[in-house]
Formats: C-alpha cells, sequence, structure tokens
C-alpha cells in the first residue's frame, strides 16, 4: 500500500507534466493556420503521435518503478533466505542426531504405556523436550526457507513478465516518437500507425495490469517485526508435552501422543492483549471448548490465534474484517474455556501447520 502511494507520487507530477505537453501541442495545433506550408493531416498524425506518448509516459514509468522496486525485493528475499539456510546447516547435525532417538524413544514409550507399564525411558522429560525444541526449530526454518523461495520465485515472473510487457510499451513509444517528427511525410499511412500504436499501447496496459495482479498479496517490503501479544511469562511452549489435555499430532514426521500447537502466556486477568502481527481479524467467537477467541491473517499468509480472552469485563474491540495493526490491542487476558488459570493461548498456523511463534517473536529483554 506504501509502495503504492509511492508509485502515485511519481506518476502524478509526470501524468501532470504530460497533460501540460498535450495542452502546449493543442497550442501548436491551434497556430497551424499560419503555416499553411504544413499538411493539416501531417499535423494531425503528430499531435496524436505526441499525445500518445504523453498518455503512457505515465504507465512507463510506473511499470519501471515496479521492476525496480521487485528488484530490490527479490534481492532482500533471497539474503533473508540465504540466512535462514546458515541457520539450517548450524541446526542439522543436531536434529539429524537427535531426530531417530526421539522418535525411537517415543515408540518405546508408547509401546510400554499400551502394555500398562511405565515409560522405562533413561531419557527425562526435559530431555524429549530438548530434542523436540531442535527438531520445530528445523521445521519453522525449513517452513521459512520454503516461504521465501516461493515468494521469490512469484516474484521473479512478476519482474520478467512485467519487463516483457514494459518492451512491448517502449518499442509503440518509440514508434509514436518517430511519428511525432517533422519528417513524417504520409498522413494516411502515419494516421493508421498511430491506430496500430493505440492498440499496441493498450494490450500493453492490460498485460502490465495483470503482472502487477500477480504480486497482490506477496508483501513488497519487509514484514514488520512481531510485538509480544501480552506482557507475561510462557507457561507452557509450543512442542510435545506429557500434558495430557493437549491433542495428538504429527510433527515433522513424528507422531506425538499430545501436542502443544502453541506457547502460553501466563499474565494477571484483564492484561491487554495485542495483535503480534498486522493484518486482518478473520474470527471472533467462541471454540468449541468455550474460549472466547481472535484470529488475525497476516499479509504473508499466516494465521494467529489469540484465545482465552475475557468476553464480559471487556471483550475484544475488534471484528472480523477489522485491519490490525501489530501492537493494537484486540483483548483482555480472560479465563473463557478450559483454562487451568489466566492466560493467553498464541498459536500461529501456516494453512494446517503450527508454527512455533518464539522464533517470529522479539527476543525479551
Ligand atoms: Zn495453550
Amino acid at each position: 500500500m506504501r509502495r503504492r502511494a509511492r508509485i502515485a507520487a511519481i506518476a502524478w507530477p509526470l501524468i501532470a507534466v504530460a497533460l501540460l505537453a498535450v495542452n502546449a501541442d493543442a497550442a501548436l495545433a491551434g497556430t497551424s493556420s499560419l503555416r499553411p506550408t504544413v499538411p493539416p493531416d501531417g499535423l494531425s498524425v503528430r499531435a496524436l503521435a505526441t499525445a500518445l506518448l504523453d498518455s503512457t509516459t505515465g504507465t512507463a514509468a510506473a511499470a519501471h518503478a515496479n521492476v525496480a522496486a521487485l528488484g530490490a525485493r527479490i534481492d532482500a528475499l533471497r539474503a533473508e533466505d540465504a540466512s535462514v539456510r546458515v541457520d539450517l546447516a548450524a541446526l542439522d547435525p543436531a536434529a539429524a542426531g537427535r531426530d531417530p532417538y526421539l522418535g525411537r524413544l517415543l515408540r518405546d514409550a508408547i509401546s510400554a504405556s499400551a502394555d500398562g507399564g511405565r515409560d522405562a525411558s533413561a531419557l527425562s522429560l526435559s530431555e524429549q523436550v530438548g530434542g523436540a525444541d531442535v527438531i520445530a526449530e528445523r521445521a519453522t526454518l525449513v517452513s521459512r526457507d520454503a516461504t521465501l523461495g516461493g515468494l521469490s520465485l512469484t516474484l521473479s515472473d512478476a519482474a520478467s513478465r512485467t519487463t516483457t510487457d514494459l518492451n512491448v510499451l517502449e518499442a509503440a513509444r518509440s514508434a509514436a516518437l518517430a511519428l511525432g517528427s517533422p519528417s513524417t511525410s504520409d498522413p494516411a499511412a502515419g494516421l493508421a500507425q498511430i491506430d496500430a500504436l493505440t492498440a499496441q499501447v493498450a494490450r500493453a496496459r492490460v498485460a502490465l495490469a495483470s503482472d502487477s495482479a500477480v504480486t497482490v498479496g506477496v508483501p513488497l517490503a519487509p514484514i514488520a517485526p512481531w510485538t509480544w501479544p501480552v506482557a507475561g511469562t510462557i507457561s507452557q511452549g509450543f512442542g510435545p508435552t506429557s500434558i495430557d489435555l493437549e491433542a495428538p499430532r504429527v510433527y515433522a514426521g513424528i507422531a506425538f501422543p499430545y501436542f502443544h500447537d502453541a506457547v502460553d502466556i501466563a499474565a494477571p486477568l484483564g492484561s491487554p492483549v495485542v495483535a503480534a502481527a498486522g493484518g486482518t481479524v478473520t474470527f471472533v467467537g467462541r471454540f468449541s471448548d468455550g474460549a472466547m477467541v481472535v484470529q488475525i491473517t497476516s499479509p504473508d499468509g499466516l494465521q494467529e490465534t489469540y484465545a482465552h480472552l475475557d468476553d464480559l469485563a471487556s471483550p475484544p474491540p475488534v471484528k472480523v474484517n477489522s485491519a490490525v495493526a501489530a501492537g493494537q490491542r484486540i483483548g483482555t487476558v480472560g479465563l473463557t474455556g478450559i483454562t487451568t488459570g489466566p492466560h493467553l493461548h498464541f498459536s500461529v498456523y501456516r494453512g494446517t501447520t503450527p508454527v512455533d511463534p518464539l522464533p517470529l517473536l522479539p527476543p525479551r529483554g
């Protein structure tokens, strides 16, 4: 949105200059009767060519600016992806060492409990969770890597199509420029050429509009940093857990008997809850357990859920389709739904896959 405003800021003065130029040309046309040596048709070819050139100046400038902005955003996405891959490579030996071990451990634990026995594993719960943390972190990075790769491909595709269509527009503009020169001799042929160029320009405009439509929904600026949704302490982290209130889940290829798909942040009743990331409110209401919930979908497609909000003293002040900024108040900590105490259950999903919210949040001071 900010970028569109910038293009408008560039385009409007250019359009204004173009309009002035058209007026100047019209003024020149008005004096033509004083110059009988210039055939009237030849002059109208020149005027039409100049008008065509001027009317496309803004479109061409916007398309050039678009190609430049796409290039800069693609470079930034690739740099970010490279750093994600460095993190991933640093993590991989540890994760590779733990994956099969944790998987075997969990299978042992599940078969031991199916036999009516106890978990005979030598590893403590904290060691299991430590392994799961590495797996979860790797899964977050793999998902981030795929997202960044997909975004840069989409934008590269849009940039190359915009360049192609811009070349068609610029070719028409060069031809119009040649027609506008005083050496134009055959008015009938010139008018036919103007018609052909006008059609070419119209096709290029349609193509350029559809090129920009491809990038709708792809953030052209880096996503603003997230904020903590509530001031408090983490009472339950993201990942596998021994708490049997949580649902089973297959995560990063491993079946976990209980998996917490969120972070729980304990905070006093009535603490303000703010949007961790900007976006559009896509749900306000109750989950099946009675929890009051606000869901926000961010421009990059992530969906954040804020649960156990208060619904009496200060219910959520936002509605479905409200646009919210990061840090904007969307509710207060309550006790709705199944909860052992006042806390915010904060989850982030990409499609049907939960994402660990912690790496998305700024470090705590
Ligand atoms: Zn929770």
